[in-house]
């Protein structure tokens, strides 16, 4: 293999782990919510790289904050602290309930952090019996061990038991089975204020509530797990200010960095000291390079006109989506906040969400599935209203498509 070959989708099958399996677009360059392939075609991005590139792609004050610090310092390892790092850690307390940060590198080493320091502080406090977690069936935590084990989808963890132990699944939305579930063994309740892969399905206002009152009322933390929801997603910088309760530990990566590696743990200053020098730790958590991008991207995410503008954008969005739902009848509900939206399709079209991710892909614009029931939308922040207007026509000629397809 030289550089100047040129490489294709068939170099997938043959040297990747088949844990993926990828369409034969290859993007090769994005700007703002738009993005280009190896042929020189233009999507139009409503996917957001799985909700991440909340500010579209090479935006000039990130690519500007990567560049300086690309020429400054890379890496020095935990060993030593570093200025990106400590700003970030302030402004991320300066803007949440946070008191600590713990810097890491993914959405599932925020949460392995989570659920370790939840388990630490508990047993620290009350002893080694209250360790129980409740999490929810469909959540999604990510691929470690704990967090598939936490995360309610067998899909993720058929075959790779054993697995952690002292973590209970209970449905969504239920508070009288959360109040069964809790009990004075419980170390932590973990929940998404969106579930975001089990279908963009938002959490009850009230559920959220009832989920605090009995955290406190059994001594449990309660634990926001934001990475799908965090940084300006929601219309909110993070949900939870949308409903109105607050975490003990929430945990964000996704929208963080913009499309630069980079998770984050955030708690108070009582629950944090119970990971001391030692406990816990990563090689690349808190680089350099990773915190000056995402100290850019929440210099511009934590702006209110900002995030009136995600508001803004989010009824377009939801108008359009329910008008293709009243027109073409795929779809029957249209849910979410923010720029998160969920397409749950007709009994009829159950399990084939994947069928408008391909025929996006076509028609020239991105799209994802959360779970085989539902198409997601999750594009940038400050998608272009033009971008936008674009990207639902062009999701249109889909509908019209599979419609005339009908199964
Ligand atoms: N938590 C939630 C709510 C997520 O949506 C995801 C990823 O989709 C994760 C955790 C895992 O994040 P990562 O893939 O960065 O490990």
């Amino acid at each position: 293999m030289t550089d100047a070959q040129p490489v294709s989708r068939k170099e997938f099958d043959r040297y990747m782990v088949p844990n993926y399996s990828p369409p034969d677009v290859i993007p090769v360059r994005g700007a703002g919510s738009r993005v280009w392939d190896q042929s020189g075609r233009e999507y139009i991005d409503l996917a957001g790289g799985i909700a991440v590139s909340c500010l579209g792609h090479c935006h000039p004050r990130l690519v500007a904050a990567l560049r300086n610090q690309s020429e400054q310092l890379w890496h020095v390892s935990n060993v030593m602290t570093n200025e990106p790092a400590l700003r970030l850690a302030h402004k991320l307390c300066d803007a949440t309930f946070a008191e600590r940060v713990y810097f890491c590198n993914s959405g599932a080493e925020a949460n392995e952090a989570a659920l370790k320091l939840a388990r630490r502080y508990c047993s620290d406090r009350f002893g080694p019996q209250k360790c129980e977690i409740v999490a929810f069936d469909n959540a999604f935590h990510g691929r470690t061990l704990f967090t598939v084990a936490v995360g309610g989808q067998p899909k993720y963890t058929d075959g790779f038991g054993p697995l952690p132990a002292g973590i209970v699944h209970i449905p969504f939305n239920d508070v009288a089975a959360l109040e069964a579930a809790v009990s004075e063994n419980t170390c932590a309740v973990v929940l998404e204020p969106i579930q975001g892969e089990g279908g963009v399905l938002p959490a009850d206002p009230g559920f959220v509530l009832a989920a605090r009152q009995i955290c406190d009322s059994q001594g449990a933390l309660l634990v926001f797990d934001e990475v799908q929801t965090g940084m300006g997603r929601t219309g909110d910088l993070y949900a939870y200010m949308g409903l109105d309760v607050v975490p003990d530990i929430l945990s964000t990566a996704k929208g963080l960095g913009g499309g630069f590696p980079v998770g984050a743990m955030l708690t108070t200053e009582r629950i944090a000291r119970s990971f001391g020098v030692g406990t816990h730790g990563s090689t690349y958590g808190g680089n350099p390079l990773a915190c000056s991008v995402a100290e850019a991207v929440i210099d511009t995410v934590a702006d209110d006109r900002l995030l009136e503008g995600v508001r803004f954008r989010s009824e377009r969005l939801r108008d359009g989506l329910e008008a293709l739902a009243a027109r073409y009848g795929l779809i029957r509900e249209v849910r979410g906040r923010g720029l998160l939206m969920g397409c749950v399709l007709i009994d009829e079209w159950r399990g084939r969400a994947r069928d408008f991710l391909r025929a996006g892909l076509e028609e020239g614009v991105m799209v994802l599935a959360a779970g085989p029931d539902v198409v997601r939308l999750a594009p940038s922040l400050i998608i272009p209203e033009g971008d936008l207007e674009e990207g639902l026509a062009r999701f249109a000629k889909v509908m019209e498509k599979l419609a005339a397809s009908a199964p």
